[in-house]
């Protein structure tokens, strides 16, 4: 026994090492990958900056892109069987409360009559919009109180199709801008008085290329009225132009204006906010001077003969908020859906908001306005 536990203990002794210091050892850089690992997964994500508190006495102005409810040219086989009136009900919640609710008329309001001559022989125009007068109403009731006619549809049905869609929107109390023969509005709601113009590069309306125009249009609001809403409708149109390339776009041979300088040029005049729309896709945001410009704001309710095919379906509805002075003070993007048999929806999925943040980093990394994947916009610094 002796001789065996003589043989025994040194194989014993190495068992015994092997257990308490080796195996540990070896075990060590294992337990310490896991520990890093769980303290990985515990470290939060960081969380996009808190917006202040709105003050009281903020000014909340909703805006949205295009808006075309359906035309009955050429038959009324393109008219919404509940002839438009559930149009805006998904959005109307979010609608509610605004001091101004603004969108893009993207046609004519007009129950009869030929399309203008030029624009039958134009290839391109496969499209004429001529929304039915009462339609106007559905706009109304959904709070729209102010509308820009400058685009490149106001004119389809030629100078009949104008007249009808300014004495419609006269008749109903809606205020609009955009046309040559009306620049500029000038409107008030709870005692705060709203200046309104609206530019485009299209025949009959006031001249998105034209920045010196811009500029007197803009500066004479500023010194009537507390805020200044500028809209216009340029740049190329469709996926390919998402982007905000700093330099005069055109589109099928037509300059569509340099958003760029057009927005800056409009803020130094005194405009307080810069609506874009007219890609039909959505774009970036920037803050400049402490204003809120928003390139395009795409499509949001344009029912059937519009493409809403992917990014041209995302709606963003956005609230901003702003003080007496027109100051950017905080907002939100509302994200909403469009497709040809649903209409507009609520997305939950934050899509419209997500790729307008995206777009925004991409484009203007540097401006100090930060947008989270829910859509709040914050003025800040930006991390990266
Ligand atoms: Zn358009």
């Amino acid at each position: 026994m002796k001789g065996l536990f003589f043989y025994t203990k040194p194989y014993l002794l190495s068992f015994i090492v092997c257990m308490v210091f080796i195996l540990p050892a070896c075990q060590a850089p294992v337990e310490k990958h896991s520990i890093v690992k769980q303290k990985k997964a515990i470290i939060p994500k960081p969380e996009p900056p808190k917006p202040a508190p709105i003050p009281n006495d903020s000014l909340c102005i909703a805006a949205v892109g295009d808006i075309m409810l359906g035309t009955s040219y050429p038959n009324n086989a393109t008219l919404p069987p509940d002839s438009a009136v559930n149009s805006f009900n998904a959005a109307k919640p979010g609608l509610q409360g605004a001091d101004v609710i603004f969108g893009n008329l993207e046609g004519s309001l007009l129950d009869w009559g030929d399309p203008a001559h030029y624009k039958l022989h134009q290839k391109s125009k496969a499209f004429l919009f001529r929304m039915p007068v009462k339609y106007a109403l559905v706009l109304k009731d959904a709070g729209f109180n102010v509308l820009s006619v400058a685009n490149n549809h106001i004119s389809d049905f030629d100078i009949k199709g104008r007249n009808s869609t300014t004495k419609t929107l006269d008749s109903i109390g809606i205020n609009y801008a955009g046309l040559l023969i009306k620049p500029s509005t000038v409107f008030e709601v709870n005692g705060i008085k709203y200046g309104f113009c609206s530019f485009a590069p299209n025949a009959n309306t006031v001249s998105i290329l034209d920045l010196k125009g811009a500029a007197a249009i803009i500066s004479q609001l500023k010194q009537r009225c507390d805020v200044v809403i500028v809209s216009f409708h340029g740049g190329g149109e469709g996926v390919d132009f998402e982007h905000v390339p700093r330099a005069m776009e055109s589109y099928i041979n037509e300059k569509r204006g340099d958003v760029y300088a057009f927005a800056h040029n409009a803020i130094d005049a005194g405009a307080d906010l810069i609506f874009g729309n007219g890609p039909h896709v959505s774009r970036a945001m920037e803050l400049y001077n402490k204003r809120l410009i928003a390139y395009s704001l795409g499509n949001f309710c344009t029912y059937r003969c519009v493409s809403v095919a992917g990014v041209c379906g995302l709606a963003p509805l956005l609230k901003v908020y702003v003080n007496k002075k027109g100051e950017f003070l905080s907002g939100r993007i509302l994200s909403f859906r469009q497709a040809h048999d649903k209409g507009l929806e609520r997305d939950t999925l934050n899509r419209a908001a997500i790729k307008i943040k995206t777009l925004t980093q991409t484009d203007f990394p540097d401006s100090g306005l930060i947008i989270s994947d829910e859509g709040q916009l914050t003025a800040g610094i930006p991390e990266n």
